[in-house]
């Protein structure tokens, strides 16, 4: 499984819930690392959740909102409630660490990871968010040098022209299914407003249905989060093999089968 969530990894279970974030407030993702090894992510997650719990005195644990590991998979912090890592700025910020020591080594699977949870950032809370590091915010080693590197040489630049056209987009659906809970935000965006033709829709949405009806052999084309004529095509002889009505719409019932929970 490549996405673990708090009550799979054994969080804390804090003693007064999690405050969720606000949309209107959220202006960036902070990234940080939480130094120590890298290698058993699921134990270690757990050392720096007590860590954070017991000797730092944070009562809701482990600071961050989301975090990755080496080997590629992503851990549920936070989520979408106030983290705790990055001072003034815990209600303004999304704060995504990599567990372990970017000073010795930051894999490849790891920005991969990176990039996947970014995009579901950016997806959330806009387009237009910053991504920036720990020592942008105070003099400390965090990130670490590699990434810090990474996050100003590339990540910014990728967030810049859209995480949409970076190469390490994830394009399936094992990857998109990655992060549950983001396509539950995308579930309710769509329940909110059905995707279809000649509307200003939910890219990632769109991005979504494209790739996975490309998947399923519908032939949707390029999954670049326009909902044009192939789109609609794919859609239409989707819904003919569900007995849905076939309005080449994405309605919640559409989204549904393509996405069984
Ligand atoms: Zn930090």
């Amino acid at each position: 499984m490549r996405f673990v969530t708090r009550e799979t990894w054994g969080a804390i279970v804090p003693r007064s819930q999690l405050r969720p974030l606000k949309d209107a407030k959220v202006k960036g993702i902070v990234v940080h690392h939480t130094t120590g090894p890298a290698i058993e992510p699921g134990h270690m997650i757990g050392a720096h959740d007590r860590y954070h719990k017991h000797t730092r005195g944070w009562s809701g644990g482990l600071a961050y909102n989301w975090l990755v590991s080496a080997d590629g998979r992503i851990w549920e912090g936070r989520g979408w409630n106030q983290g705790g890592a990055t001072k003034n700025w815990n209600d303004k910020s999304v704060a995504v660490a990599y567990i372990g020591d970017s000073n010795d080594h930051l894999p490849k699977s790891a920005k991969v990871a990176l990039v996947t949870v970014f995009d579901a950032v950016h997806a959330k809370y806009g387009r237009d968010l910053w991504i920036k590091v720990h020592s942008d915010f105070k003099a400390t080693d965090c990130p670490g040098s590699e990434l810090r590197d990474w996050v100003q040489d590339e990540a910014s630049a990728l967030l810049s022209k859209g995480v949409s056209e970076a190469s390490e987009r994830p394009t399936t659906v094992d990857e998109w299914d990655a992060l549950i809970r983001f396509l539950q935000g995308l579930r309710a965006a769509v329940r909110a407003s059905p995707l279809r033709r000649w509307r200003r829709n939910n890219q990632y949405a769109v991005m979504a249905v494209q790739n996975v009806l490309n998947i399923k052999g519908f032939q949707a084309g390029k999954v670049d989060g326009k909902y044009g004529k192939r789109t609609k095509r794919a859609v239409l002889s989707f819904q003919a093999t569900q007995f849905l009505p076939r309005n080449g719409v994405v309605g919640i019932a559409t989204w549904d089968a393509l996405f069984p929970a």
